[in-house]
């Protein structure tokens, strides 16, 4: 058995409406239906109007090419979301060439899918469009009651289609106005908001100014500073070397004179006077050794130390010291001096190490009561780390930079010194391409290590 549609009765696709487009006015009555079939399976206003319009354009192409058409609506229920199909065919053979193409794409995005195929007689041009989600579904039985309704519901005029699209036009009207108003609106608080950006960028570009002349000041400060400071270090420099340059010929004379006084073949002098002269060497002797160690460190700091480089080998300086130290050695405090491992060979100062080093076993030997003061050497990557240990009383952590300081001593060591002894010895590390740091806790002995590039500076 058929339908009218010449489908199979029941199936998916359901046929819910049928009708013939013969004259001009039908367009209207075509319209009118469209609408009504798209209202009754529950399309929303607009989408009512998309497709009636769709509808019509369509219809009124084909009656321009001189042939009439028939509609049939229908319901498709079966995929995942139904959908409204419209079909129009023509009566007469007209093809898919005879119509204006560019036409039909602007009506086809009323719709879902518009299509026309040519068929053996003549064409069809098929429309879909989904059902909206919030439509009701359609069972045959509701579809077959829709159909009833339509059937019985008689079509308007065209005076009527012509009153309903009047009010749709002017419902569209106003739609556009609200429209237009509202993005009036936004586009006065678009402009607004963009004031008050560029007040804002304003503002911040202003304060950024300021603070950019802030910060040049600042520098400006700051370099005027910081070469004020180095004019005033360069000022102490030359003070120092000048003052222990001038004052080293009188105190050695000084020393001189009372070696002199207290030599036997001189007039014997009483055992008091002796004494003062013993005293005045003394304290000669102790102003000799700071005199010549403010020279040392002045000239250390105004870089006028230019590093001898040459191959040294680090046996034969350890071999060196421990010569000489070793008559610093008391039964209570051992000197220990380990071999470094072989090649020991590095590209440095032999005489400045030499200072850096002996300094560093003097002072070790000078505040260890008991124990040892061990020097080694290991290797580490790209140089040597060489460590002088001690088990004497070690410094507090807070003390550790101050000790590197000019003229510091930590408060209670009451031992013969100028305090001058490791700030030169760490300039001359640097000096050496180096570094020279310090572990200590008081109670637990001091480790002074000097690191030492293989190269040097001067390779
Ligand atoms: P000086 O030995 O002439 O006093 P230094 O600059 O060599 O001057 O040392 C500064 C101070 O650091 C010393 O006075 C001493 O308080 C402390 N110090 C240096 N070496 C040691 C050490 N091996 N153990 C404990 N304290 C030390």
């Amino acid at each position: 058995m058929s339908g009218p549609d010449g489908r199979p009765a029941g199936a998916d696709p359901t046929l819910i409406l049928s009708m013939t487009l013969r004259v001009e006015q039908d367009i209207f009555v075509v319209r009118q239906r469209g609408r009504e079939v798209a209202d009754a399976v529950g399309f929303e206003h607009q989408d009512q109007i998309r497709i009636a319009t769709a509808l019509s354009e369509v219809g009124r192409l084909l009656l321009s090419c001189g042939s009439p058409a028939d509609v049939a609506f229908f319901a498709q229920t079966g995929g995942l979301r139904p959908v409204l199909r419209i079909e129009v065919r023509p009566a007469a053979a007209v093809r898919v060439g005879d119509l204006p193409g560019g036409h039909l794409a602007a009506v086809g995005r009323l719709v879902d899918t518009l299509e026309m195929d040519d068929d053996e007689t003549a064409m069809v041009v098929r429309m879909s469009r989904r059902f909206p989600t919030t439509a009701p579904s359609l069972s045959p039985e509701r579809i077959a009651e829709l159909r009833a309704e339509l059937e019985a519901s008689l079509p308007g005029t065209p005076l009527d289609e012509l009153a309903v699209q009047n009010e749709q036009l002017l419902t569209a009207l106003e739609q556009v106005r609200t429209h237009r108003d509202h993005l009036a609106r936004l586009n006065e608080e678009l402009e607004e908001t963009n004031r008050g950006v560029m007040a804002l960028y304003g503002q911040l570009s202003e304060e950024l100014e300021e603070t950019n002349r802030g910060v040049v000041a600042l520098y400006a400060e700051l370099d005027e500073k910081s070469s004020q400071l180095r004019a005033a270090s360069e000022a102490k420099s030359r003070f120092l070397a000048n003052v222990s340059h001038e004052l080293r010929a009188p105190v050695t004379a000084i020393i001189g004179l009372g070696r002199l006084m207290a030599d036997a073949a001189s007039d014997p002098l009483t055992p008091e006077q002796t004494t003062h002269v013993e005293l005045i060497r003394s304290s000669a002797a102790d102003l000799l050794s700071l005199v010549n160690d403010l020279l040392d460190l002045a000239k250390a700091e105004s870089g006028r130390i230019e590093p001898n480089w040459s191959d040294v080998d680090l046996r034969m300086v350890f071999g060196q010291l421990r010569g000489t130290l070793r008559a610093l050695s008391t039964p209570d405090v051992r000197l220990e001096v380990e071999d470094p491992p072989a090649p020991s060979v590095i590209r440095a100062d032999e005489v400045l190490l030499t200072r850096v080093l002996r300094n560093l076993l003097h002072n070790g030997l000078k505040f260890t009561e008991s124990g040892e003061v061990r020097m080694r050497a290991e290797t580490v990557a790209g140089g040597w780390r060489v460590s002088v240990v001690d088990t004497g009383p070690g410094i507090p952590a807070e003390l550790h930079q101050r000790i590197f300081e000019e003229f510091y001593q930590v408060p209670g060591t009451a031992k013969a010194g100028t305090g001058l002894g490791l700030p030169y010895a760490r300039r001359l590390a640097g000096l050496l391409g180096g570094s020279l740091e310090l572990t200590s806790e008081p109670g637990r002995g001091s480790t002074f290590t000097l690191v030492l590039p293989v190269a040097g500076d001067g390779a």
